[in-house]
């Protein structure tokens, strides 16, 4: 008989571990699973979606049949709404959430606990322009993929990359531009290998990065009560600011030519479903820089649009010249979320150029995500 109890709370354990540390993951990113038997069958139990790592409970893991899963892995093709409700018929647990987006690729690894995050300091260097071979250097027994969309696309490159594969020999895998794996039979020994992973990651930074963070002291006034009316007018509902004069915002916010500098993506693609690709550049008139944000939005979504419904082009935060960092959220705590993600990233951008700069994935990489069919299929049921 197994002991499903210690299965499940091991990693409830370990996995709020690492939602813990906002440098490894934030607010619902990255994701864990376990694999054991239930009446003799094994079954993944996988993040589900909706729970964050830091506060995930047994009641959060989805369990998913690992037959059905890695069925699947071997399909040719398959959408993500098939993918999605394939994968909740093989729950035999109807009333759990629906399983995270990568149960397939984590059922694909062949050890009992998998754990992935979207640590900083591997998608820093991973986002640098020469990343992927600083990250092959970094991490000789690591399996590198280059960046795929996320979902049954990354599942089943994984799966054609390790057919006739040592696993045996593999330390863990690094998603490029998006983040990392570890695994082993033993959750201890998989967070374990997920410090060990990143602080390689964090020593090769603070070898060869320094960063002198000494902003001007700021004496630009922004009319924010105008900024805010003028937001929730392009949006059609009330928002919240979170106004961030950080000496990192500020710093940020004083580098020459703003707009080529703050505006080269997101740091992994997860990202863009908060912050959206880039933010708005407001240096003088803030209604002019709007428009022009909205005016290149819109082409952004002519440019690789099939029959996908435009989401509303109002951004999401503003860096504001001399002057820092303001989010808009529905509520306080959806902007404190994106001001959140846009202060890990102002750092991952500092430091990505000092390693010979900053590059986040393509315009058509952040389209391909930020129009998911699974985001878009939510938006056809408003509509
Ligand atoms: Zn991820």
């Amino acid at each position: 008989m197994n002991n499903l109890w210690n299965d499940i709370n091991l990693r409830v354990f370990t996995s709020n571990l690492l939602g813990q540390s906002d440098e490894l993951v934030l607010h619902g990113g990255g994701n864990t699973s376990v694999k054991s038997k239930v009446d003799g069958e094994e079954i993944l139990f996988v993040k589900g979606s909706g729970w964050d790592l830091v506060s995930i409970k047994a009641e959060g893991f989805a369990p998913v049949k690992m037959e059905t899963l890695l069925d699947m892995a071997r399909l040719k093709e398959l959408s993500d709404t098939d993918m999605v409700s394939g994968q909740k018929a093989a729950m035999i647990d109807k009333s759990a959430p629906n399983p995270s987006v990568e149960a397939i690729l984590h059922a694909l690894i062949p050890f009992k606990v998998v754990d992935h995050t979207h640590a900083d300091a591997v998608v820093t260097i991973s986002n640098s322009k020469n990343g992927i071979e600083l990250i092959k250097k970094i991490y000789p027994d690591f399996l590198i993929v280059p960046y795929v969309m996320p979902g049954f696309i990354l599942a089943k490159t994984i799966y054609e990359m390790t057919q006739d594969f040592d696993w045996s020999k593999c330390q863990g895998i690094i998603l490029h531009n998006h983040g990392i794996f570890t695994f082993d039979d033993d959750a201890k020994k998989s967070y374990d290998k997920m410090i060990e992973a990143v602080s390689k990651a964090e020593d090769f930074l603070s070898e060869n990065v320094k960063l002198d963070i000494n902003p001007r002291p700021s004496k630009t006034y922004v009319n924010l009560d105008k900024l805010k009316v003028l937001i929730e007018h392009h949006k059609g509902h009330e928002i919240s600011l979170h106004v961030n004069k950080s000496t990192l915002a500020l710093f940020y916010a004083s580098k020459e030519n703003l707009k080529e500098f703050a505006t080269r993506g997101v740091l992994t693609p997860e990202h863009i479903i908060r912050t959206k690709r880039v933010p708005m550049i407001i240096e003088g008139d803030m209604e002019g820089a709007l428009f022009e944000f909205m005016g290149e939005y819109k082409k952004y979504f002519e440019e690789f649009s099939k029959d996908e419904i435009c989401l509303n082009p109002a951004p999401n935060y503003a860096v504001i010249k001399d002057f820092g960092i303001v989010s808009f959220g529905k509520n306080e705590k959806e902007a404190s979320i994106i001001n959140d993600i846009v202060e890990h990233t102002m750092l991952a951008v500092l430091r990505a150029d000092k390693l010979g700069g900053y590059q986040g994935i393509s315009l058509k990489d952040c389209f391909e995500m930020e129009y998911w069919e699974l985001e878009q299929a939510k938006l056809k049921k408003i509509t």
